[in-house]
């Protein structure tokens, strides 16, 4: 294949778009497969070492911007929208992907609400304000794609904290709210529910009796264990995937879907042993 076919291929060629929490796990494989299919990309993260490192592999300041950004502050994420107009044009692209779990607490009594706002103010209005501020771009264009991170926990309680599950239940709530409005004016809004994805947010909630030698390896066991498909492993590459299906023209016509990249996981109940021998 010649050069000039291969990046005609690219799925998302001369497209502009802002990845949060790019600077790590799922965020920062989006932002390498939205690189390697043609975007440029915005990384709004607040780990500036990180986010820049990337921005560096990834050949520069040319394709890859840093911004730091903290999307519990609107003016932060404000601020990263307009530089990302301002250096590469437009915005096609949002994903609103940075998220925190919380800490782990199991007793709805000892609910510390300091830490319910934190997870609050960065799970849910985090993603207020990149589809708030996304949308004053792509309205006057008359096209975009909005795509949030729920999570196996925005479908079904006792996958994490009640805050995380909270914030995550409301994120589809907010995507579909948002897609009724915005249908109007072309713009898509959708989000993507991964099962656990082994990353610096997931794997420090392994359960001490499953750690052995390698903390990727105990990981992959223990969720592999739990899951209803067998024999993959979930990484972050695979919801890569499912967000640049969501990002690209081939889900022209997808809006306010909650795409479950979960192996069936919140679709099924096994509990009877129904396809026991
Ligand atoms: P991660 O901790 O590996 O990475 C999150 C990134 O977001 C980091 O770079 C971090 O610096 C950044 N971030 C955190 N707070 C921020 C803030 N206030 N402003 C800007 N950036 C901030 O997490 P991850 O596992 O890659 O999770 C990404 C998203 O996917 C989250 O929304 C998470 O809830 C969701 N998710 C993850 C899993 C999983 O198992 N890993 C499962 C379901 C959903």
């Amino acid at each position: 294949m010649s050069a000039a076919a291969g990046s005609s291929s690219r799925r998302l060629e001369s497209k502009v778009a802002l990845v949060t929490g790019g600077a790590a796990g799922i965020g920062e494989a989006i932002v390498r497969l939205f690189r390697e299919q043609g975007a440029k990309v915005c990384i709004a993260d607040i780990q500036d070492e990180a986010g820049q490192k990337i921005r560096d592999s990834l050949g520069g300041d040319q394709y890859v911007l840093f911004v730091h950004c903290d999307v519990s502050v609107e003016e932060d994420v404000s601020r990263a929208v307009d530089a990302t107009a301002e250096k590469f044009g437009t915005l096609d692209i949002m994903v609103n992907n940075a998220g925190i779990t919380g800490q782990k607490v199991t007793d709805i009594r000892n609910v510390d609400f300091v830490e319910v706002r934190k997870v609050i103010d960065i799970n849910l209005l985090g993603v207020f304000h990149g589809i708030k501020h996304a949308a004053r771009i792509m309205i006057p264009n008359k096209k975009g794609s909005i795509i949030s991170l729920a999570s196996v926990a925005s479908a079904i309680g006792g996958m994490g904290p009640h805050s995380y599950t909270a914030s995550k239940h409301a994120v589809v709530g907010l995507t579909k709210s948002v897609a009724a409005e915005l249908g109007k004016h072309g713009i898509r809004v959708n989000c993507v529910s991964p099962y656990a994805v082994p990353t610096d947010l997931s794997m420090p909630h392994l359960p001490q009796g499953e750690r052995k030698d390698d903390a990727l390896k105990d990981f992959l066991a223990f969720v592999g264990g739990e899951a209803n498909l067998k024999g993959v492993d979930l990484l972050p590459k695979d919801i890569a995937q499912a967000v640049l299906y969501l990002a690209s023209d081939e889900a022209r016509y997808v809006s306010a879907l909650n795409l479950m990249v979960d192996g069936g996981f919140t679709s099924v109940n096994l509990n009877l042993r129904p396809f026991d021998d």
